[in-house]
Parts: C-alpha cells; structure tokens; sequence
C-alpha cells in the first residue's frame, strides 16, 4: 500500500484526473472521483451546489430522476419536477419551456435512465442552461463510458459518472467533472476546518450558505485534489488503482471504438430477442444501448426465471423498479461484459429456461439470429 501523500501515490492521482478528463470529454480543472457509490458523487455536487432555498428543476423519466429530486429536497432546495411517461425521454423544448416558466438556478437530470432504459438528449438543454445562467448537473452514471456523454461539447456543468457499469471497475467510487461556473458557487460557500485554519483565517460569510456536509464538501476534496494537497479524509488508495487500471483500459479501447461495441453487442442481443418473439418495452428511438428492457410474457414469473438464469448458468439479468416491477427484465450490455460470447450464452439460455416456465417462445431462432446480426457487422465493417 502507498499512503495518501506518497509522492508516488499523488503521480497516480494526477494521471487519473487526466483520464477522467478524457473520459467526460472535458477539459476542466476538476476531474476525480469521489469514495462511495455512484450516489455518493450525486449527493457531493448537489450538496455543494444546493443552497437552502435555490430553486432546482428535476425532470423525472424514471427511478433516478426521483433519486435527485431527494436528492435535491435533503439539500433544502424549492424542488419543482416535470414527468415525462416511463418508456419515453422529454422532447428538449419541453425542459426549455419548463427551464423559462420556473427558472431554476439549477436543472439536475438524469443522461441515461438506467431503469426505464432511455437516454436523454442533453446538447440543447446543455445550450438553454448555458445561454441563462442556469447550472446543469447531469447523472451520467449508467452511460459514462458505454454511450457518449460530452461534457464540454453539450455545455454540462457538473457530471457524476458510476465505476460498476460501463466501466468495469469494483463499485465504491464516483468520478465527477466539474467547470469554473461550478467552482465558482462552491468557493462562495467554502468553509475550512476550524483545526486546520490557517493563522488569522475567519470566516465571515453566511453560516446558512456553508456547505452542509464536511465528507462530500468538494472545496476541501479539491484540495487535496489539487497540487495544495490539504488532509481531508483518507484517500481510498486501493479503490484508486482499480478505478485507474480501468480506465486505462477503456482508454486504451478507445473511447469511439468502445460506443461502437456496445452499439453492436445490442443489435445482436435485440436480434435475437425479437426472432424469439420476446417484445421489448420503450421508445426505441432513445434507447440505451447499454441496457434492454424486455416485457415479460405475461402470466410468466420473471423473478424464477432470473433466478434459474443465474443457479443454471451464472447469468444475472436485472427486474426493475417501481411501476416497472415484475413487467420487465434489463439486461445489461456495459463494459467488460458487453461481448459476444456473454450475447450469445445470453439468448442461449434464456430460450432453454423460457418455455419451462411456460412462456410460448420461438424456439432455436435466438442465436441464429444474433450470428446473423454478427455475420452481417463483420461484412460491413471487417474490424467492428
Ligand atoms: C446505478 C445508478 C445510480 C446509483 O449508483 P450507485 O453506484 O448504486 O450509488 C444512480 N444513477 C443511475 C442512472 C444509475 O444507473
């Protein structure tokens, strides 16, 4: 183990901010990750830009979007949300429309709503925020690294990505970006440590303004991110070689390359759904392709067949959430995972176990046609 200011360590620290810049396709200051779970990275950016009172717009097309408007209310924020139907994300004009009747000075929303499988188009809300001030805080947990999230390009404020999805890395971290417009607020709010106070330091400012939380306060985090190297908590010194070793991965794919992947493992995995005769569930035309939902066949118990795909063949599909429970399966198609081996074991066991719970599928049509999809990828584009 090297300790948390072993110049060797902080050399690790330094190429893994300029990973992340890669990765969030930004080139802000502020790229690390928070320790703890994705949400961890959603409740530091929120509680440090949250004053009592700011008002934040929500709009919700899933679990997640309710995850920040929480989120949001614990930080003491005027909260107003706009719903869209699960299945569906906003037009954009709908969000602008609601951005000039509320006028936030904040809109937090989810990129890719991994419980519904529908990812949001940001460029133009990214565009409204900016040409009003507004701050625009993007939950890009489920897609960072699997689908494109272009932090800088879409004019996004603050991004929280997830280690355990597209990444492929243990979960227990949070990568967030953040640029000087973010900065700004939070340095307004700043608060030092009373035992770590330099000499003759006060702090005259709005004891209500401080940001509410000491471990998620990303003033002092940034210090010790930045070459001031100020003691905060410990640095979770062996989560950030994972974290590191990932994305050197990821980079070493290919940022494009890795989209490109995932785009295809998705096509042969629906391909084979639908020669199945499964149906799937959501607009196609917003789609993740990291995730498909698939309806389950009605009178079938989705929870037994997840559980003999898992007992039987070491595959774990997901169930959803909320008015989505018990209607349809997920699968995941994120990083490490997302491969044609894993598509095609996928569709091979789900047409063995389906019709022994009952359901009335197309047999020995899957794989087929998911080697169909391959075959015809591999025609069109030799090194797909
Ligand atoms: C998984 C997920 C989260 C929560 O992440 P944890 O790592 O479980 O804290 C938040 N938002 C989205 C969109 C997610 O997919």
């Amino acid at each position: 183990m090297l300790g948390q200011f072993d110049p060797e360590f902080t050399a690790l620290m330094n190429e893994t901010m300029q990973m992340l810049r890669d990765l969030f396709r930004t080139s802000n200051r502020w790229a690390y990750p928070i320790d703890g779970t994705s949400r961890s990275g959603l409740e530091a950016v929120l509680t440090g830009l949250i004053e009592p009172g700011d008002r934040v717009l929500v709009p919700i097309f899933g679990r997640f979007g309710y995850l920040l408007a929480e989120l949001s209310e614990r930080c003491g924020a005027d909260v107003v949300t706009i719903e869209t139907t699960w299945g569906s994300v906003f037009d954009p004009a709908e969000v602008i429309e609601a951005i000039d009747r509320e006028k936030p000075s904040i809109v937090a929303i989810v990129h890719g709503e991994t419980s519904t499988g529908r990812a949001q188009p940001l460029d133009a809300i990214g565009r409204a925020c900016r040409n009003r001030d507004i701050l625009l805080v993007v939950d890009a947990v489920a897609t960072i690294g699997g689908m494109p999230v272009e932090t800088d390009a879409w004019m996004l404020d603050a991004v929280i990505g997830g280690t355990q999805k597209c990444l492929s890395v243990p979960s227990g971290m949070a990568p967030i970006t953040y640029n000087d417009r973010v900065e700004r607020k939070l340095i307004r709010r700043k608060r030092i440590e009373r035992g770590i106070r330099p000499e003759g330091y006060s702090d005259d400012g709005d004891p209500a303004a401080f940001i509410r939380s000491n471990y998620f306060d990303l003033t002092q985090l940034q210090d010790y991110w930045s070459p001031r190297r100020l003691n905060h908590h410990t640095e979770a010194t062996a989560m950030l070689y994972g974290l590191r070793e990932g994305l050197r991965l990821v980079l070493e794919e290919g940022l494009e390359a890795r989209f490109t992947r995932h785009r295809l493992h998705e096509r042969a995995l629906v391909a084979g759904l639908e020669a199945m005769g499964l149906s799937r569930y959501g607009d196609d035309s917003c789609k993740m392709t990291v995730v498909t939902c698939v309806r389950i066949p009605a009178g079938i118990d989705g929870e037994a067949v997840r559980s003999q795909l898992l007992a039987d063949f070491g595959i774990e599909i997901a169930s959803s959430f909320g008015p989505l429970k018990g209607q349809i399966w997920r699968i995941g198609t994120m990083g490490y995972s997302c491969r044609k081996s894993n598509v095609l074991l996928g569709l091979a066991a789900l047409e063995a176990v389906l019709p022994l719970h009952g359901a009335a599928i197309n047999p020995g049509t899957a794989v087929k046609a998911a080697l169909d999809r391959y075959a015809e990828a591999e025609g069109a584009a030799p090194d797909a």
